[in-house]
């Protein structure tokens, strides 16, 4: 018997009927004899429309009052996730995150977990129950509701996975995986059966939107295996796992596909030898390439080349709460450097504020920022030590 947590989306549970075909998920995989902890977001739109209503009454609202709002989403599915179970003849019960034990720290709106201490769930499954545990949300030692940052309940099923000691998570969404690119752009892409960590972590990181980051930190942080895959059908997803374990499980599956022959090929609809090529173990390895448009480039020109101005740039902005992603800096003959960094979109005017802001003191001579960028990113362990993929890739995109 194994102890599973399955994670569902909103848009796995946008309406009642969806919340019925996800009890009748969870029911078959409980009685398949596994122990079932379920993790739940908001239905559907739910928190973007919490979010609006909030900002129509105040476009400022207190935190507290936000985080207090917000963790509504997550209890409505939970429970009504809940009755739907009992109703097709199984047992749950329902927690919020606090119920669950999920401790975080106190920033409101991007809370980190401290602890997880979910004996209520485990009770629950010990009477032969399933548990139900409300995404996104915490408790702070003060008492008060906490969120974990928009797209968290994938944080919360990891964290819950590994403070229950689950077998795996399952992360069930309206894809079928993880894409080698995103298959809305690029009609050819294709699941990717099997990565590891790192390079999803760098998928997310550079702009695929199937996992969130943290999610995928928390569960390389403690080893567990998760499993991305559609709410909307059978077939197997994307199996995250340590390297080591990618090279093996990734042999496995291809043996077990090829047995499986015509199903798997007919439900994958492409060829076994496409997708796992006789790979030798040092072939340098691309897992996919991620792209990101939200982001903005900003340029500030001339600063004095000394050290210690880049420290003072950065510092700025980060006593902004700017989140900064890449960084390059080059030293022109002037004794002047260029330092360009990017950012998300929606910081670019807390940049060009602060940046102006600090001209003065800073000594640079001007800056730009320049919303109309993009980011590609080719991911895969094995770059660092091979040649010619850079070239690849420049030749890639110059011939487009
Ligand atoms: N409901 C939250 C959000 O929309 C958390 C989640 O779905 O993961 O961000
Ligand atoms: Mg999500």
């Amino acid at each position: 018997m194994a102890l599973i947590v399955q994670k569902f989306g909103g848009s796995s549970v946008a309406d009642p009927e969806s919340i019925k075909r996800v009890a009748r998920r969870i029911i078959e995989t409980k009685n398949a004899g596994n122990d079932v902890a379920v993790v739940v977001s908001a239905m559907g739109d739910t928190t973007d429309d919490l979010i609006d209503q909030a900002l129509s009454i105040d476009s400022n609202p207190p935190a507290r009052e936000m985080d207090m709002l917000m963790t509504a989403g997550e209890r409505i599915s939970m429970s009504l996730l809940a009755m739907a179970i009992h109703a097709a003849g199984s047992h749950a019960y329902s927690f919020t995150g606090s119920q669950a034990g999920f401790m975080t720290d106190a920033q409101f709106g991007t809370a980190h977990i401290k602890a997880v201490k979910p004996d209520r769930v485990r009770r629950a499954l010990d009477k032969g129950s399933v548990a139900i545990v409300a995404g996104f949300q915490g408790v702070n030692e003060g008492g008060d509701a906490t969120t974990l940052g928009r797209g968290g309940s994938d944080t919360s099923a990891v964290a819950l996975a590994v403070a229950l000691d689950a077998d795996i998570c399952e992360i069930y969404t309206d894809v079928d995986g993880v894409f080698t690119a995103d298959p809305r752009i690029v009609p050819t892409a294709r699941r990717i059966p099997v990565i590891d960590y790192e390079s999803m972590l760098e998928m997310s990181s550079c702009g695929s939107k199937v996992l969130a980051l943290r999610c995928v930190e928390y569960a390389q942080r403690f080893g567990m295996p998760l499993h991305v895959r559609s709410s909307f059908s059978h077939r197997r997803g994307t199996l995250i796992v340590p390297e080591i374990a990618r090279h093996r499980r990734q042999s496995q599956e291809n043996q077990d596909f090829t047995n499986k022959g015509k199903n798997m090929s007919e439900n994958n609809n492409q060829s076994m030898g496409d997708l796992f090529p006789d790979l030798g173990p040092e072939v340098p390895i691309i897992s996919g390439v991620a792209h990101d448009s939200t982001e903005s480039l900003a340029t500030v020109r001339r600063v004095p080349n000394e050290p210690g101005m880049a420290a003072k740039v950065f510092t700025m902005l980060a006593e902004a709460g700017v989140n900064v992603d890449m960084i390059v800096q080059a030293s022109a003959s002037t004794g002047t450097a260029d330092i360009s960094f990017t950012v998300p979109g929606t910081a670019a005017a807390k940049v060009q504020e602060v940046l102006q802001e600090k001209q003065g003191e800073l000594g640079f001579q001007s800056f730009d920022v320049d919303p109309n960028v993009g980011k590609v990113a080719v991911v895969g362990v094995g770059m660092k030590t091979h040649s010619g993929l850079a070239a690849k890739f420049f030749n890639a995109l110059s011939d487009k």
